[in-house]
């Protein structure tokens, strides 16, 4: 680990100072858990980190109104999931926050961090492979013609096929969430799908945060379909792991027809995948098996594979499949 500065911020405006300062590569710390890692492996050496934990008190609370739910970008992934109304009102958000990672991990890492983690692509993780476009613009990228097992079918390039490995992500997309963010030129809103980036030629831009933005919360909008709503989940290990394929589906359904059907889906993709596709084959359509593989075969019909992951169109199709029969069987 290379060395750098370490600053406790004790408000937003110290914190903002703090990053960006344009002689120093600076980032923010809450949790550490995605971060800290990187950093021992040399895969990010920022010359700073500011420490936003103290900023809790105004920016870690989860609250619930009838226009929706706020959560705070530092309250914890396990505070937010174990929230009585995110679980009774928004279960595809505490589900994709307790299948994320480990319990240990869950009581450490941010909502804000948590959105943020940065791929699990192996090639981009081992600094002693010299090809990798997000790590290293221009170097090429090892996975398309090594590993890829695990890598993305949709909103892939010629430079990058990483996959987002986020389950969070997915549910604020799949709910049209907001995202809260604080920078040098004040406060600012955006639509939570537009937070992270597809990799087109520039793999290490990974966001459309501007530098030294730090995210504050969410905000996501009550709906007569967030009760009947869930993420489910498809894994090597069921104890904890990153997907291979993971739908977050939300429905709103009169005597079995689809009004609104909001579809996000995880572990296939660049980015939380928002599949507005699938969600046009089903509204107005009774839900059935076979409107459901109809909306699973349009999701995946742009999948590009590289070999070792030709099965990820069929597992996702499957689980979206799964997702949104499980869905129209909750009792709401
Ligand atoms: Fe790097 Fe992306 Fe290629 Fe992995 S898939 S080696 S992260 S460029």
């Amino acid at each position: 680990m290379r060395a750098f500065d370490y600053v406790r911020a004790a408000d937003p405006r110290q914190a903002l100072a703090a990053a960006a300062r344009p002689d120093r590569v600076a980032r923010y710390l809450a949790g550490g858990t995605t971060l800290i890692d990187l950093m021992k492996l040399d895969v990010e050496g920022p010359a700073r980190l500011v420490d936003v934990n103290a900023l809790a008190t105004r920016f870690g609370a989860v609250e619930a109104t009838p226009k929706g739910l706020r959560l705070g970008a530092l309250a914890r992934m396990s505070e937010a999931e174990a929230h009585p109304e995110v679980r009774r009102d928004y279960p595809l958000i505490a589900d994709s926050l307790r299948l994320a990672a480990s319990p240990q991990l869950r009581n450490m890492a941010s909502l804000g961090g948590n959105v943020l983690q940065r791929t699990r692509c192996a090639y981009f993780r081992d600094v002693s492979f010299a090809a990798c476009n997000k790590r290293d613009p221009g170097s090429g990228c090892a996975a398309l013609e090594g590993v890829n097992r695990r890598h993305a079918v949709l909103g892939v390039s010629e430079a990058c096929i990483a996959t987002y490995p986020g389950d969070l992500g997915q549910a604020l997309t799949a709910l049209d969430a907001e995202v809260e963010i604080l920078g040098p030129a004040g406060p600012r809103m955006m639509a939570f799908e537009g937070l992270h980036r597809a990799p087109a030629a520039t793999p290490h831009i990974e966001t459309a945060l501007a530098p030294g933005e730090l995210i504050t919360g969410f905000f996501v909008p009550a709906g007569p379909w967030t009760r009947r709503s869930l993420y489910l989940k498809v894994r090597d290990r069921a104890s904890f792991d990153f997907a291979l394929a993971a739908a977050a589906v939300a429905l709103d359904l009169e005597d079995g027809v689809v009004r609104q059907a909001r579809i996000a889906l995880g572990g296939v993709a660049t980015r939380p995948w928002r599949s507005r596709v699938a969600e046009a084959r089903l509204a107005g359509r009774r839900l059935d098996q076979a409107s459901a593989g109809a909306a699973a075969e349009a999701a995946f019909a742009g999948a590009v594979t590289h070999g070792g992951n030709d099965y990820k169109p069929e597992l996702g199709r499957r689980t979206l499949v799964r997702a949104l029969m499980a869905a129209q069987a909750m009792e709401v």
